[in-house]
């Protein structure tokens, strides 16, 4: 079976195809995203107006361009996939309002997802099934949160989450802060390499003794970071960049690899996931697999580019509720900016 798979729910229009073998296996057969990202850069975030009239622009032309990259037709659609939520509520809609009209057309199946479920799924197209239960650790530019996965197509539980920023959200403030563009995840990995994470020591947040144990918080070392930079500039020293990013970076690296350690640990679960955008981080998944390997945890991270938002990981999540027969959605479905990451399908 073909499961078309659209994700629309920030600056990303994405449309991924993929097949659903009868073993379970789930192929990626196209994956083509358009971004409006350039659009934004000079806001520093995304703008929700622009994002929207961006995604009514790219969907239908990235859709015919899946199609064309994977040589199928419009009429070998089995299902349709959608992200419903969370995200931006117009973005969202634009989605929602496409599958639901390719549903309608082609006469197949309508299935209203969650982003952070596909966010998940999306690893199993490069590394197979999830073993079950599997620990993930979510960090993209809106969420962190710590997730037990007992069932990728119907039962995901939050251990933990960030209490403030999303790990993403504090790249993107701290290379506002060190004057790098907008998003700030790629070009702080970059001058991190050529600095000394070592060089100052940034506070880690949330790992006191009385601080609930799989939580996080970034919002106290993004002023930290300010404040250092502000200091030196101040003083008229010229800003160390690439040892600012390099000791940000590790910080943040630190205190999410030990807290996703630790909780592998207790609950006893051999896997440990590591996807959204911040996982296309070099630190992180360096870090990760040193500690990973010390506790004899399988580490499985996805190749970045579907760490980052795309209609694959929406395929994949929708093959993997259609080989669990979950119940299609209505046609009357909208989207749910706000949708729980415990519910994997509306
Ligand atoms: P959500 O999935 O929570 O709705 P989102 O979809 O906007 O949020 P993603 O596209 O998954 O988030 O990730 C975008 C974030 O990833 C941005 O904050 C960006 O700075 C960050 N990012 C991208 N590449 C890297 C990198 N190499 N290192 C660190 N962060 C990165
Ligand atoms: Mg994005
Ligand atoms: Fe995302």
């Amino acid at each position: 079976r073909i499961i078309m798979g659209i994700e629309s729910s920030c600056d990303e229009t994405g449309v991924g195809l993929v097949r659903l073998h009868d073993d379970g296996a789930v192929e990626l057969l196209a994956d083509e995203v358009a971004s409006s990202v350039e659009q934004h850069a000079r806001f520093g975030g995304v703008v929700p107006e622009v994002a929207s009239r961006a995604h009514l622009e790219a969907m239908v032309p990235t859709a015919n361009r899946a199609f064309e990259a994977a040589d199928l037709k419009l009429s070998d659609v089995d299902a349709i996939a959608v992200t419903a939520g969370p995200g931006l509520a117009g973005a969202l809609l634009v989605g929602v309002s496409a599958a639901k009209a390719y549903a309608a057309a082609l006469g197949v199946p309508l299935y209203g997802v969650n982003h952070l479920a596909g966010h998940i799924a999306v690893d199993t197209l490069q590394h197979g099934p999830l073993p079950t239960p599997s620990l993930a650790l979510l960090v993209s530019g809106g969420h962190t949160q710590l997730l037990r996965v007992d069932d990728i197509a119907t039962t995901i539980t939050e251990l933990g989450s960030t209490v403030d920023d999303a790990a993403g959200e504090a790249y993107d403030k701290v290379a506002r802060v060190l004057g790098l563009p907008y998003p700030g995840g790629p070009p702080i990995d970059k001058a991190a390499k050529q600095g000394n994470p070592a060089a100052i020591a940034f506070p880690r947040g949330m790992t006191g003794p009385r601080d609930a144990k799989f939580d996080f918080s970034f919002s106290g070392l993004k002023t930290a970071v300010a404040r250092w930079v502000e200091g030196a500039e101040r003083r008229g020293e010229e800003i160390p960049v690439n040892d600012v990013a390099a000791s940000f970076q590790e910080a943040v690296a630190d205190v999410l690899t030990a807290k996703a350690v630790r909780a592998a640990k207790e609950s006893g679960i051999g896997t440990l996931v590591i996807s959204g955008g911040v996982a296309a981080n070099s630190r992180l998944s360096e870090l990760a697999r040193e500690r990973c390997e010390a506790a004899g945890i399988e580490l499985r991270v996805p190749r970045p580019r579907l760490c980052t938002d795309n209609g694959a990981m929406i395929a994949a999540l929708g093959a993997h509720v259609v080989a669990a027969g979950v119940k299609q959605s209505s046609l009357d479905i909208s989207a749910n900016p706000a949708l729980p990451v415990d519910t994997v399908s509306i």
